[in-house]
């Protein structure tokens, strides 16, 4: 029986294997990933970018652990080889309304410590020739950089097993059973833990209910589509290039990607999804649980929670090849139909809806109890900020533990 068993090895499970590890160099520890390796699902498809925390309410889980989890990343990447862009980031707004949202978040980068600039007309076209302004003003980002996820993946699974870590793949967890301190695999295996930790991304919820914890949490998938910039465009784009993001909804909207590995990318978008894993077509919609998210939508778009009735139209739209391109040239005027390919990635990304208040959370959300702790709702930056954010769950648990012991006493 394992002293702690994670199940999800996306980068917050394995990020989270190797710190209990380094605290707890006597503690037995498996990992199950119920695919054939890890970080098959949100980890291994995202941008990548190593975000700088600007975004995030003063105060927020995302707020504290963004900015100090990108300084970590990079580090990581230098430290093992691995390929990293650090070629900073451009916000610029698409509409003259969005001066006021662009002055907001120039505000709370300052707030949130992260570096920021103010470019002028003439600054912003000699930094990057290819965007434009609706404002003529721009603000620059110089730290924020683009990594490479997949290489991270896999040397920190090098690294955890190397460390006395068992990662197990193709173990699915199927039930549990909380009082027992028991989980049972697809396969038939039963085993029992001293402690459980849940980092299982986009079914994070459906476990933590099996925990008999989260019941008010549902999560949601959203659908991150991308394109590429066909080499032959002719069209030169090194810095990350942003819209003005909506406080209100925390979705960056249609942006470039310059990858390490030379592509560049445009989305991702998010768009509602039918089922978990419901990458392409047809294939991973789940009919019960469409119906399930299509009531919680509805509830939203009936109430306009925070703005989602705009969201759920420009982001319909952009479902679409025409939408998608309207969304691409509002930042970028030159680039035209025929130099868009479509990219093999696609993610989903879990957005945890609240349903006692009707509204999508933006921030990471963990409960917890003696003998298990969730991690929910473990969108973007989860992957900039996963070594930070595994020091702070090991935090949580060591306190629980503590005042337990204290009660106990
Ligand atoms: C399109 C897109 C773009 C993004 N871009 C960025 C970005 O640029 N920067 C950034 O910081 N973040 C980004 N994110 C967010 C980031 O990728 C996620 O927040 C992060 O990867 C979440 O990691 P995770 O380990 O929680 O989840 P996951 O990577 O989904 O890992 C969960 C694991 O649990 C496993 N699992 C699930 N159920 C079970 C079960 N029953 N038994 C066993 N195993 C199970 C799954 O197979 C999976 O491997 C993006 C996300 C998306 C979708």
């Amino acid at each position: 029986m394992p002293d702690i068993l994670i199940i999800g090895a996306g980068i917050i499970g394995l990020a989270l294997a190797r710190e209990l590890k380094r605290r707890q160099p006597a503690a037995s520890i498996v990992v199950l990933e119920k695919e054939t390796g890890p970080g098959r699902h949100s980890s291994g498809r995202n941008s990548g970018v190593l975000h700088s925390g600007l975004y995030y309410a003063p105060g927020s889980l995302k707020a504290r652990l963004c900015r100090q989890g990108a300084l970590e990343m990079a580090d990581w990447h230098e430290q093992h080889g691995i390929a990293l862009n650090r070629c900073g980031k451009i916000l610029t707004p698409t509409a003259p309304e969005d001066a006021p949202r662009m002055e907001a978040l120039y505000a709370r980068a300052q707030t949130n410590g992260v570096r920021v600039e103010r470019l002028d007309a003439q600054a912003l076209k000699e930094l990057e020739p290819e965007t434009r302004s609706a404002t003529g003003a721009a603000l620059w980002i110089p730290d924020t950089a683009v990594g490479t996820p997949a290489d991270v993946l896999k040397t920190l699974a090098d690294e955890i097993r190397k460390s006395g870590v068992e990662l197990w793949n193709n173990a699915e967890l199927a039930r549990v059973d909380a009082k027992k301190c028991q989980v049972l695999l697809k396969h038939g295996e039963r085993i029992g833990f001293g402690y459980a930790i849940n980092a299982a991304g986009l079914h994070a919820d459906r476990i933590a209910r099996q925990f008999g914890l989260g019941q008010r949490y549902a999560l949601l998938p959203f659908k991150g589509l991308y394109w590429k910039l066909k080499a032959d465009a002719d069209i030169r784009i090194p810095h990350l290039i942003y819209p003005v993001m909506d406080l209100r909804t925390l979705t960056l909207g249609i942006h470039t990607t310059p990858a390490t590995d030379g592509a560049l990318y445009l989305g991702p978008t998010a768009v509602p999804a039918f089922g978990r894993e419901h990458y392409r077509g047809l294939r991973g919609v789940q009919p019960v649980e469409a119906l399930r998210m299509a009531r919680d939508l509805g509830q939203m778009f009936l109430h306009d929670s925070e703005g989602y009735r705009q969201q759920a139209w420009q982001e319909g739209r952009r479902y679409f090849r025409r939408g998608f391109l309207e969304a691409v040239q509002a930042l970028l005027p030159n680039v035209r139909a025929e130099h868009l390919a479509p990219a093999a990635k696609v993610g989903l990304h879990p957005r945890l809806f609240d349903r006692l208040r009707g509204v999508l959370l933006k921030d990471f959300v963990i409960e917890q109890d003696a003998r298990s702790l969730h991690i929910l709702g473990a969108t973007s930056p989860a992957w900039t900020s996963a070594f930070p954010f595994a020091r702070h769950i090991c935090e949580r648990i060591e306190n629980s533990t503590v005042a337990s012991r204290g009660q106990a006493g």
